[in-house]
């Protein structure tokens, strides 16, 4: 499930995002369009900054304006989905051709798993007859901690690594 789009997909979003932004009367620029191709070249979650650093490390001048700027535009036109997983801080998935799926996060280092149970898709059809509602959509988070300590800690020192950058 987690894995980068197809280059079918990246087409079709630049071309959803080209008529949105036209629609809109919004300024089409190659960098919204580079922000929006490391999105969907990327895998899972990530913040405002990662795509920020990550196009930063592959050459890509950019800003950091510019890559929360276009994130809110992508939100709006419906490409990518914010996510909040228990602290202050924004997630971002792409929308597009991605499947309906779950989150399980760990509350020590912040790692994202994703899943996809039919289960969860029963239940919510069931609670639907039974509270006489409709039920269009879900959003179901799990929060807890890695069983791979190891890894957790390799993670909680990354992204310390990470905001001690952030803040240079
Ligand atoms: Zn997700
Ligand atoms: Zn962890």
């Amino acid at each position: 499930m987690a894995h980068p789009a197809h280059e079918e997909t990246i087409h079709l979003v630049k071309e959803i995002f080209r008529t949105y932004l036209k629609e809109h009367n919004q300024r089409q620029t190659p960098e919204r369009f580079m922000v929006l191709e490391e999105i969907y070249r990327a895998d899972g979650h990530f913040d405002a900054d990662d795509i920020f650093y990550r196009m930063k490390e592959g050459g890509t001048r950019v800003s950091r304006a510019t890559v929360y700027n276009t994130l809110d535009v992508l939100v709006e036109c419906g490409l990518v989905q914010r996510q909040q997983f228990g602290k202050s801080q924004y997630y971002y998935e792409r929308a597009y051709a991605y499947q309906q799926h779950d989150h399980i996060i760990c509350n020590d280092c912040g790692h994202v798993l994703e899943f996809c149970d039919p289960r969860i898709g029963e239940i919510q059809d069931m609670l639907g007859k039974l509270h006489g509602m409709n039920i269009e959509s879900h959003s179901l988070h799990f929060y807890g901690t890695c069983t791979d300590e190891e890894a957790c800690k390799e993670r909680q020192n990354q992204s310390g690594k990470l905001s001690e950058r952030a803040e240079v």
